[in-house]
């Protein structure tokens, strides 16, 4: 037993002779309580034994699902390799390159960005450095850290003094509490204490506006981890003044207005309106944020209503802007759903992490589907293989990345390129959270508000992965292993150091139906899709479980009856032939145009009734980067005729003509691969009339 677990069952057993075992479990274990009962901060290091879950604290609504405490999920497999391709590329070099997270940042002290960026940077670098306890990348991340924890000012304010918006800030909060969590620093917390005191004696004079009136939510996120952890009744009348002050998305998603593309003219763009609550209300990366206010906020008000708000934005953003790849069209305000239209990577990394909070708060099997979407085909869709350079805007149908004029709402002409900042640079200074966070959702806990209920595990969503965690004060470690997405098979070794009871819990998406669960060899009934799988046993070191979802393909409709192919959470494109020609240096990278070198204007052949009888399907083991044209595990082949009239304009396909549709050209068989190995692509297809 390691040290730490004698300090928690030691602690257990005197608690519970003060009948006081409900309180400690919804504290941290590494707290310990004073003489008057209120916890005090013990030193560093027995803070960073990590071994226990911070639940909701009374009167906060709980949970369904909880995060481990960060570290406790580590990546293995492909997933491990993804990101040390990150932090080979451009996260792991940014501030080398980039003068905006540079020496002279202002989050440094310096003179130069002083605003989002370096909180953004910091959002993805934190995690990433610590889920690879790489010692470069955490000295990386130490500067910011340091300089932001020991130069708070008298009066409890954060950041550059060169400017007091609330918005960079809530930023900074995300960064230190996965800080906090990673390495148990003890500045972290009175830190936050000071300046969320501040923040609320001062909110009333000057009140959350532009971007934080709109992102309130996630600076609710780190107000409720303060309060789980210090209980402090301030931040309670903090989070209902947040609220107040900011944006009503749930209203907003309740009688949804903007169901049609919005254009430039109409948020007033060129007037000068851009912050107004319009254009804010539209723009494509704060309504990824906002799908998470419903479940957030619900902590608070206990809502069930204001819980399942975030499936009802998404299905609202889905059915108006809805697109191929999981996402919804937003380059950079809602646009529609022809799959010409791109979505912004930022949009991309916090409509993720929207999901990951979502799922964790309503247990909601069919966010995690979402997200798997997200992650396995538009997250890597954006970037070029070695994470170097990336995409502002992608588009489902993506014929040419070039700065030619593009069909985007509001943004400009480089939007789609490939490289260090095309369009703007939040992206590049954002999108280092999309894996990290990812890596730190796979596994959840289950249950247990107080010690009588069970604590258990949650298989929230599958990539390869290893968990070492503390259930019923027994250490147990689970191994994942699965080459998840690509393949149906997932393989869980359950070892905790002693037998012990705890419930495990598989999430089985909505397009799983027939999935087998087997346990050491011996199978269980078979599983709901859209549902959580539980098995509830006494588990003992080594036992085996088994899954194996039907990885069998299937379509999916879309604009003017286009269709998709999609094969689990994967969905596939044709890959057009690419020739990628650089149009500048940048630093230690480049900006990429990308032309097409083969015909993409097919329409498919498919059994709409059996659409797997009309796809062949192509398994190889994966190496290397499985997210590449090179390196991809699979490929379908499927029969297409083109069609004549259907056409570029401008690098931008025409949108998909109507389906079904006839075509005389001769019968090919053409490859499809996984989206995100097709960085010139189409992905919504016509259907060819039988
Ligand atoms: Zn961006």
């Amino acid at each position: 037993m390691p040290p730490s677990l004698k300090i928690i069952s030691t602690r257990r057993s005197f608690l519970n002779r003060l009948g006081l075992l409900g309180l400690a479990s919804s504290l941290p274990n590494s707290w310990f309580l004073s003489a008057s009962g209120l916890p005090v901060l013990p030193n560093t290091q027995t803070l960073a034994n990590k071994a226990s879950v911070v639940r909701n604290r009374a009167p906060l609504a709980p949970s369904a699902f909880y995060f481990l405490p960060l570290g406790s999920v580590r990546p293995t497999g492909w997933l491990k390799e993804q990101l040390g391709i990150q932090a080979s590329g451009l996260s792991g070099h940014l501030d080398e390159t980039w003068a905006d997270v540079g020496p002279n940042s202002g989050w440094l002290g310096g003179k130069g960005e002083s605003w989002e960026r370096g909180p953004y940077f910091l959002d993805g670098l934190v995690p990433l450095a610590y889920l690879l306890d790489d010692a470069r990348l955490k000295s990386k991340a130490m500067k910011y850290i340091d300089w932001t924890l020991d130069h708070q000012a008298p009066n409890g304010m954060i950041g550059p003094t060169s400017n007091d918006d609330w918005w960079p800030r809530i930023v900074m909060l995300k960064a230190l509490t996965q800080y906090q969590e990673f390495t148990g620093d003890s500045r972290v917390i009175p830190v936050m204490d000071r300046y969320l005191r501040y923040q609320l004696a001062e909110l009333p004079q000057r009140p959350l506006r532009d971007w934080s009136k709109f992102r309130w939510q996630d600076e609710l996120l780190s107000v409720i981890w303060l309060y789980n952890r210090t209980g402090s009744a301030y931040l309670l009348d903090l989070a209902n003044l947040l609220r107040k002050q900011g944006y009503d998305w749930m209203a907003q998603f309740a009688n949804f207005q903007y169901t049609r593309r919005i254009t430039a003219e109409y948020i007033k763009l060129e007037k000068g309106e851009g912050l107004k609550d319009l254009a804010l209300a539209t723009h494509g990366v704060n309504n990824g944020q906002a799908v998470k206010t419903g479940p957030v906020w619900s902590q608070i008000s206990a809502s069930f209503a204001n819980r399942a708000a975030a499936s009802k934005m998404i299905s609202e953003l889905n059915k108006y802007h809805g697109l191929p790849n999981g996402m919804f069209s937003c380059d950079e305000h809602l646009a529609g759903l022809d799959p010409s239209q791109g979505s912004e990577l930022c949009t991309v990394v916090e409509y993720m992490f929207s999901l990951e909070q979502s799922l964790a708060i309503t247990g909601d099997p069919t966010l995690g589907d979402r997200l798997e979407q997200l992650a396995f085909n538009a997250l890597p869709g954006a970037f070029s293989d070695d994470m170097w350079t990336h995409q502002y805007n992608q588009e489902p149908n993506q014929v040419e990345c070039s700065l030619h004029h593009k069909p985007w709402t509001t943004d400009g002409p480089e939007s789609n390129l490939f490289g260090l900042e095309p369009n703007f640079g939040c992206c590049t200074a954002n999108f280092h959270q999309g894996w990290p966070k990812f890596v730190t959702s796979l596994f959840m806990l289950s249950g247990a508000q107080d010690a009588t209920t069970q604590d258990g595990l949650v298989a929230a969503i599958y990539a390869p992965c290893e968990v070492r965690t503390i259930l019923r004060g027994i250490s147990v470690h689970v191994v994942e292993e699965t080459d998840y997405p690509f393949s149906g098979s997932v393989r869980f070794t359950v070892s905790p150091t002693t037998p012990v009871n705890f419930p495990l819990q598989l999430r089985i998406p909505a397009w799983a139906a027939g999935t087998t669960i087997r346990v050491n060899g011996e199978a269980v009934s078979t599983p709901l899709p859209a549902s959580f799988a539980r098995l509830e046993r006494t588990w003992k070191n080594g036992d085996r479980v088994e899954m194996r979802f039907p990885m069998v393909p299937r379509i999916t409709k879309w604009f003017n009856d286009s269709i998709a192919i999609e094969r689990g959470p994967l969905v596939f494109s044709l890959g057009i032939g690419e020739d990628w020609v650089k149009l500048r240096d940048r630093g230690m990278t480049a900006d990429w145009q990308v032309f097409p070198t083969t015909p993409w204007n097919y329409a498919l052949i498919v059994n709409a009734d059996s659409p797997a009888e009309s796809l062949s399907v192509t398994e190889t083991k994966p190496v290397g980067n499985p997210f590449t044209r090179k390196g991809t595990p699979i490929q379908l082949s499927v029969k297409a005729r083109k069609i004549d009239n259907w056409r570029a304009e401008d690098g931008a396909a025409g949108p998909p003509p109507q389906s079904p549709i006839v075509s005389d050209e001769p019968e090919e068989t053409i490859t499809l691969i996984p989206y995100a190995a097709a960085k010139l692509r189409v992905t919504a297809f016509p259907q060819c009339k039988a």
